[in-house]
């Protein structure tokens, strides 16, 4: 009880010290939650103020970025890289493009990442960093111009050995591409463990593209399989149509599952007879469309505009489009449409009362932290690869990444088991993820 005490009144200094940052406090009071039962077996974490300091960034930069659109018009953006923790390695993290991107998106992200990337069992600490910038309709040489400007000032604090962007929301190879172009001119160096997420033809590696939507995939099968159950032949919606949900989608139709439903911003296509990998490809990735025209090439599915995709009765939802995107009333919704299990392949996708009534209606729920970390882990192999300058086959590098995923799932199972909370894999990943770094943090001292 006294330990719970504590673990509150740091919270409260959290909320203190960082105003307005709600979806921080909220990412922090997740994990501070489950940290109770860790402080009582570890005392010497509480001695040396593990949890206070792991909820201060390392370092923030916060930076301006200059770019001229194709009218010749000045625009400004704000560019952000939070270096969140390096006990376990290197900063490692994603880049978010996104208009609703402010400090407090970065910090969320970068403080899920810090447990993510240990989960993962490979030598990268977390990060995160981004741009207020909105790629949509904007043209290819818009983006260019603004990956550069970002990069002018991005490249002083990153590097092979100091700190790994990626992609998230908005950042795919396209701007992959154009960030680690602008690197190399700048250094005059083909470091190209730089950045993660490169295409193929220089340094980039196999499954990269599709691994956060494969390990979800592979994560939600191990759940499954811990109650003697599986995919093959489950009704699954996968919210979203970027780079998660389409491999998520692909990776489902593998296993025997069926994705019915997708969405995008604007609204849900319902596809009963399993939704078309090609069609949304080809939409979303090649032309940037909106997922409504799906229903010009599959006259059959619906298009529900401005619809909530958590209506659609599943056994298995995905969400995999965004944060708080399923909330209490949406989670209630599915339980009573009979979903058993839930893959969080988006970063907090689901609200923290959402949360509360997936886990007691017995719902199998894994959190974004444990079932999303496939993207992250094979971003930690592409590093590897540029180390030893190799390059892995498609299918060695993928069975790497399942074996990844069986491993974090066993580490959130046999944590949640250990600490009193067995089946519950919110527990178990944020205690599982916080022990190895606070051990780590404890072998380096007050630093
Ligand atoms: N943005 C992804 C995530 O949320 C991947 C980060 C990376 O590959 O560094 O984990």
């Amino acid at each position: 009880m006294v330990m719970v005490e504590r673990v509150e009144a740091i919270y409260q200094d959290v909320v203190k010290r960082n105003p307005g940052e709600v979806e921080f406090h909220q990412a922090v009071k997740e994990v501070l939650e489950c940290l109770g039962p860790v402080l009582v077996k570890y005392p010497d974490f509480t001695e040396a103020k593990i949890i206070e300091r792991i909820c201060e960034p390392e370092r923030q930069t916060i930076f301006r970025v200059p770019w001229q659109d194709d009218r010749g018009e000045v625009q400004i953006n704000r560019g952000f890289r939070v270096q969140f923790n390096s006990a376990l390695g290197p900063y490692k993290g994603g880049l978010r493009f996104h208009p609703s991107v402010y400090l407090g998106i970065i910090k969320f992200l970068g403080f899920e990442q810090i447990f993510k990337n240990s989960l993962t069992g490979l030598p990268i600490g977390g990060a995160k960093g981004g741009s207020d910038f909105d790629p949509k309709g904007k043209s290819d040489n818009e983006v260019m111009r603004f990956c550069q400007s970002f990069m002018t000032e991005l490249w002083r604090i990153i590097g092979e050995h100091t700190d790994v962007p990626a992609g998230d929301i908005g950042v795919g190879g396209r701007e992959i591409g154009y960030l680690f172009g602008q690197y190399k001119r700048l250094t005059n160096k083909f470091e190209a463990g730089v950045l993660t997420g490169k295409g193929l033809v220089y340094g980039g590696s196999q499954v990269r593209t599709e691994a956060t939507g494969y390990g979800c995939t592979y994560f939600v099968e191990e759940m499954l399989k811990g109650k003697k159950n599986g995919l093959k032949g489950k009704k699954v919606v996968v919210s979203g149509s970027g780079n998660v949900a389409i491999y998520t989608l692909e990776k489902v139709h593998q296993l025997g599952g069926k994705v019915i439903a997708m969405s995008d911003s604007n609204g849900v296509i319902v596809d009963e007879r399993g939704c078309n990998i090609e069609t949304i490809q080809q939409l979303k990735e090649v032309e940037r469309r909106r997922i409504k025209d799906y229903c010009d090439y599959h006259r059959h599915a619906k298009y529900i505009h401005g619809g909530n995709i958590w209506d659609v009765p599943c056994d298995v939802a995905m969400p995999s489009a965004t944060q708080n995107e399923v909330t209490g009333k949406d989670a209630k919704k599915l339980v009573k449409n009979g979903c058993i299990a839930v893959g969080e392949g988006a970063n907090m996708p689901t609200t923290p009362d959402g949360v509360q009534v997936f886990l007691s209606a017995g719902v199998l729920f894994g959190p974004g932290k444990a079932a999303n970390a496939g993207g992250v882990a094979t971003s930690a192999l592409e590093m590897q690869q540029n180390a030893g300058r190799e390059a892995w086959g498609f299918e060695e590098t993928d069975a790497k990444l399942h074996q990844i995923m069986k491993n974090v799932y066993q580490l959130c199972s046999e944590a949640a088991d250990e600490f009193g909370s067995p089946g519950n894999f919110v527990v178990g990943a944020n205690i599982a993820g916080f022990i190895k770094v606070a051990r780590a943090m404890s072998a380096h001292g007050l630093v």
